[in-house]
């Protein structure tokens, strides 16, 4: 895996722009044209994605509220969230994947989705640039392009925006997956090159008390290539 010399955002700005935008366009698509390992990929983040979609209707449903999903990739979750009547404010670094975001939420329209009142809005922004107030924000499988230093300050950034809130998800730090991904490192493919950081739980957890924010639902999603922990968290009032 390639080091991004102190600066990610710009090198992960740039990855998910041009390779890493062919690379997951393609996972989190339809096309056969995927290896194993990225078929188990795409189906590992479709549960992490089916998850939060039950998590958010099991909390009394989105609609009518307002969602900010930072790092939206290709829309994943903010399309399911604008069909079910949330107002969305979708974001991502890329504008590849912004981009890309729209065009499927058109796509899913034309192809007879019914059209959510208020339609979403898909933007090219980083998400330490968001501003607003939502009812709700998303951030999935996005912390693990950056060193933790850098996840306190998004983690505290995100929940100054959210509400009552905020759904997060990382690639958890245990012996296991350190294991793993140095397994991982030693067999680089062609386009996987940004660095890939675990995070301790606790870490996470900490930042998320600092910002005001208690966990109350948290769930592991682990395929042979995908671990994803993601966290329900409410503003501690
Ligand atoms: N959240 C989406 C999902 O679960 O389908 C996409 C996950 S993808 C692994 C990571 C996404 O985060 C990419 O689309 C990338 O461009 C975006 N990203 C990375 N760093 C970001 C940042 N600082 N602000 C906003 N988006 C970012």
């Amino acid at each position: 895996m390639q080091a991004t010399g102190g600066d990610e955002l710009a090198a992960v700005k740039t990855y998910f722009d041009t390779a890493g935008f062919e690379r997951w366009n393609k996972i989190y698509g339809e096309t056969d044209e995927i290896n194993k390992v990225q078929l188990d990929i795409r189906n590992g983040h479709a549960q992490t994605v089916d998850k939060v979609l039950r998590w958010l209707d099991q909390d009394g449903g989105v609609e009518g509220r307002t969602v900010c999903d930072a790092g939206c990739g290709t829309g994943s979750l903010s399309i399911p969230l604008a069909l079910r009547g949330a107002t969305v404010s979708a974001s991502d670094i890329s504008s590849s994947m912004a981009g890309e975001a729209q065009r499927r939420y058109e796509a899913a329209v034309a192809a007879g989705a019914k059209a959510p009142k208020v339609t979403p809005k898909f933007e090219t922004l980083d998400l330490e640039s968001c501003s607003g107030r939502y009812d709700t924000v998303c951030c999935l499988d996005v912390m693990i392009h950056y060193p933790q230093d850098k996840v306190d300050g998004m983690v505290s950034h995100l929940a100054s925006l959210a509400e009552d809130t905020l759904v997060i998800s990382f690639a958890p730090k245990t012996l296991a997956y350190s294991i793993l991904k140095r397994i991982g490192e030693l067999f680089p493919g062609p386009s996987k090159a940004t660095r890939a950081y675990l995070h301790k739980e606790d870490d996470v957890e900490a930042a998320l008390a600092r910002a005001g924010f208690k966990v109350t639902k948290r769930e592991m999603t682990a395929t042979s290539f995908y671990f994803s922990r993601a966290l329900l968290c409410k503003r501690v009032k």
